[in-house]
């Protein structure tokens, strides 16, 4: 499905664009739709992405910049190019609850264009059937989570296939979604190996913080959550994305796999890719257990971003699994001084509760893109 493109702009509004870059409101521009938009998406996009960032009269999401709110474990609400996209779905809760301060309602209210899955695990996917409904979102994933999201919504939902199950590790697939350029690789989900005695690590087993369900306690509804997707949602395979506008690359995947033993494919595949600006990734998995963060140097060395942000690595609400980022920190840190230094990113770290929601964390700027320079160039004469 690739009817996602927005009208060509209309001579009337190239006048007003010509007008607005000339008062240098460019950035508040969103094509054809100047009028007055609802309070909920105003409301919703402010508090997700900054006051500042959005235009208080149409929710017009500035797009000199792009912007991430973490919504808790590997989930986003991203902002790039005027778009809004959900980067998974789901809201941590489970043996706690309320813990992040936003709601299937407000993402819904947000208007995302479309929710990109990483993978169909509850603590990935488990609000997305919700969060399609409430929105007209168009889900993106594999065929297997579509189906998936599908089967548990009550109206038509739309979806955009990137990927199969079968597909071998490795297997590239491209999409756009509007102005987006999509590029999704199938890549394998975390799962415990044998200790790799070539490139030795200590277990890496974070203690949860036993004060989080006292101080968020869970709903019944949390509870009974947590267990019916721990017993009925399946992986569906797992892909991560490369997202490309004018000016911005971003690598987004919500697990880590064992690259070496199971997909040395994909590691030539990302280092082929165009090094991005901001890579995001999940940095808890189960290889964690045997190899400690070994899975995650592969992961951030291949993708050679020029920022790295770690995800899933929050107390996302599963019992002794999840446990504070805080417990991450020095690991993370001493694995990523491991990778050479012309590879090496930035690390943005991000802590829980205090950074979600906080797109002042995660504020990037784009650059100026040979394109526009040239549309400069022609003004000029
Ligand atoms: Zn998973």
């Amino acid at each position: 499905m690739n009817d996602h493109t927005p009208a060509p702009p209309t001579a009337t509004r190239r006048t007003a664009v010509r007008g607005a870059l000339a008062l240098g409101l460019a950035p508040l521009l969103l094509p054809g739709r100047a009028e007055a938009a609802p309070r909920a998406l105003v409301r919703a996009r402010r508090k997700h992405f900054g006051a500042a960032n959005v235009d208080r009269r149409t929710g017009a999401i500035r797009r000199d910049r792009v912007l991430l709110s973490w919504v808790g474990c590997a989930g986003f609400a991203l902002a790039i190019d005027g778009e809004v996209l959900l980067l998974d779905a789901w809201i941590p809760r489970g043996i706690h609850g309320g813990r992040v301060p936003t709601s299937v309602a407000e993402l819904a209210a947000l208007r995302p264009r479309a929710i990109l899955i990483g993978h169909g695990h509850f603590d990935h996917a488990a609000d997305a059937h919700r969060i399609a409904e409430l929105s007209g979102a168009v889900v993106v994933g594999t065929a297997q989570h579509i189906t998936q999201v599908r089967a548990k919504a009550s109206k038509r939902i739309r979806g955009l296939v990137v990927g199969d199950e079968r597909d071998p590790h490795g297997t590239v697939r491209r999409a756009r979604l509007g102005s987006i350029r999509l590029t999704a690789v199938r890549h394998p989900h975390s799962t415990p190996k044998p200790p790799d005695l070539s490139d030795p690590h200590l277990p890496l087993l974070p203690l949860p913080d036993p004060l989080t369900p006292l101080l968020h306690p869970p709903s019944l509804a949390d509870c009974a959550g947590l267990l019916t997707g721990l017993a009925g949602d399946a992986e569906g395979g797992s892909l991560l994305y490369q997202l490309r506008v004018p000016g911005f690359t971003l690598v987004w995947h919500d697990t880590v796999g064992p690259l070496k033993e199971d997909a040395p494919r994909v590691r030539r595949v990302l280092r082929r890719l165009p090094r991005p600006d901001v890579h995001v990734g999940a940095i808890q998995g189960f290889g964690q257990i045997t190899n400690g963060l070994r899975d995650v140097r592969h992961y951030v060395a291949d993708v050679g971003g020029t920022v790295f942000v770690p995800s899933h690595h929050d107390d996302w609400g599963a019992p002794l699994i999840a446990s504070p980022a805080s417990g991450y920190r020095g690991p993370l840190e001493a694995e990523l001084r491991r990778i050479p230094a012309a590879r090496r990113p930035h690390l943005r770290f991000l802590s829980d509760p205090h950074d979600y929601l906080r797109a002042d964390r995660l504020t990037f700027s784009r650059r100026r893109t040979r394109r526009a320079a040239r549309r400069r160039r022609g003004r000029q004469r």
